[in-house]
C-alpha cells in the first residue's frame, strides 16, 4: 500500500537517518540536516503523532535466532487459526485458501513434532532454513523529494551522502559527483584563503621585528 501522507523532504530525510540509527540525539539529527533543535522537536512529535513514525525498535544479533533452527514447511490446513496458538510459529504466509508456507522455529526434532501434531496441519514440504537475510527497503511513501543539487524530485531511490556531518541526498550519480567537484573547490578556496592569511600574519610579524 502507498501511503499519501503529508510529509516532506526534511521529515524524509529524518526518518532515513533513523532508519539508520534510531539513538541519534535530537542535537545530532538536527547537526546532520542542518536545522535547529527545536524544527527537528517538532518533526519528530508530528511525524509520532501522525503515526508515521510507529515506533523505535533494536537490531538484534541474528547469532540469538540461531540457537534455534529454523524450518520452512509447506502445508495444507483447514484450521489455519490454530497456527496462531503456537509462538514457534514466527512467520505464516497464506498461498491458496489451505496451502501455506510457515516457518518454524524450534529447539529439536520433538518440538517441531508437538508443533505439527497439536496445529494439526497436513506437511507437504519441509526444508530447513540455512540462512536468512533481512532486507531493509527504503519507506513506501510519495512526496516530492529534491536533489540536493540540481533541485530536481527524486523519483528513483535516493543517492545517500554524508559531508561534513551532514546528510544529502541526490538524484543520480553526476549530481553528487559535481557536488563533490563543487565542495572540493570550495575546500580548496578555503585553504588557499587560509594560507594567504597566515603568510599575511608572517609579514606582519616580520615587519615589527
Ligand atoms: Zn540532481
Amino acid at each position: 500500500m502507498v501511503m499519501e501522507m503529508k510529509i516532506d523532504d526534511l521529515d524524509l530525510k529524518l526518518i532515513y537517518l533513523l532508519m539508520d540509527n534510531s539513538r541519534l540525539s535530537i542535537s545530532e539529527l538536527a547537526e546532520r540536516l542542518g536545522v535547529s533543535r527545536p524544527t527537528v522537536k517538532s518533526r519528530l512529535d508530528r511525524l509520532e503523532k501522525d503515526r508515521i513514525i510507529q515506533g523505535y525498535t533494536i537490531k538484534l544479533n541474528p547469532e540469538l535466532l540461531r540457537a534455534h533452527n529454523v524450518v520452512a514447511l509447506i502445508i495444507k490446513t483447514s484450521e489455519p487459526e490454530k497456527l496462531q496458538e503456537f509462538e514457534e510459529i514466527i512467520e505464516i504466509n497464506r498461498f491458496t485458501s489451505r496451502k501455506y508456507l510457515i516457518k518454524v522455529a524450534v529447539e529439536d526434532m520433538e518440538q517441531l513434532r508437538n508443533v505439527i501434531e497439536g496445529a494439526g496441519f497436513e506437511v507437504i514440504e519441509i526444508m530447513p532454513v540455512l540462512e536468512s537475510v533481512e532486507r531493509t527497503s527504503p519507506p513506501k511513501v510519495k512526496i516530492p523529494f529534491k536533489c540536493d543539487y540540481c533541485g530536481k524530485e527524486i523519483i528513483e531511490e535516493p543517492i545517500v551522502y554524508k559531508y561534513r556531518n551532514r546528510v544529502y541526498f541526490f538524484c543520480c550519480p553526476t549530481c553528487l559527483r559535481e557536488f563533490k567537484r563543487t565542495r572540493e573547490n570550495i575546500e580548496k578556496f578555503r585553504l588557499k584563503e587560509e594560507n594567504k592569511i597566515e603568510h599575511a600574519h608572517e609579514h606582519e610579524h616580520n615587519a615589527h621585528n
